[in-house]
């Protein structure tokens, strides 16, 4: 774990002044400490019959994916506006200056299928929360927030309906 916690190169000021970007490149760039994160992430749910992992874009891709193998599942892109294909639903969420939405194709999961979502990075809490009212609105069935990185001064996880989060690292 002190490995993957020394691998994270904190961005001051970026993508605007006042945030403390948590960039996770040198972790995936070096192949022992990705499959250490992968395998940290995926471990708590290797008994939960998860059947799809959804990962939230663009950085929540390279982790989902991973992660929906290691589980022996599937995989749900959630995307921006106007990039899925088939027939969508939209949720919204608010950033700290206007809004953003996400969007699942509405054959995503099944009814009750078991469904783990994947981030990199856990800040208000905002994105995961669309995610999940995106997963439950289509009838699937939330066991989890998987997270690497979850930014505790900012309360994220209260957003999340219940959901339980598991987050690799912490701060305060
Ligand atoms: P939020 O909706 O505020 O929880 O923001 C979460 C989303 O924004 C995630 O998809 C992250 O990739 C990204 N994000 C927010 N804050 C940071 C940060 N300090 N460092 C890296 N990514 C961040």
């Amino acid at each position: 774990m002190n490995e993957l916690t020394s691998l994270i190169r904190d961005i001051p000021d970026f993508p605007e002044p006042g945030v403390v970007f948590k960039d996770i490149t040198p972790v995936l760039a070096d192949p022992k400490a990705f499959r250490t994160l992968i395998e940290q992430m995926a471990a708590p749910y290797a008994d939960a019959g998860v059947s799809k992992v959804a990962g939230i874009e663009a950085r929540g891709f390279t982790l989902a994916t991973p992660i929906a193998l290691e589980l022996g599942a599937g995989f749900i892109p959630l995307r921006k506006p106007g990039k899925l294909p088939y027939e969508t639903v939209n949720e919204q969420y608010e950033l700290e200056y206007g809004v953003d939405s996400l969007e699942i194709h509405t054959d995503a999961a099944a009814n009750g299928e078991k469904v783990l979502i994947v981030d990199d990075v856990i800040a208000t809490g905002g994105t995961a929360a669309a995610a999940v009212q995106l997963l439950t609105g289509i009838g699937a069935d939330v066991v989890g927030f998987s997270v690497f990185i979850e930014l505790l001064f900012l309360g994220g996880a209260s957003k999340l309906d219940g959901v339980p989060i598991n987050a690799l690292i912490r701060y305060d």
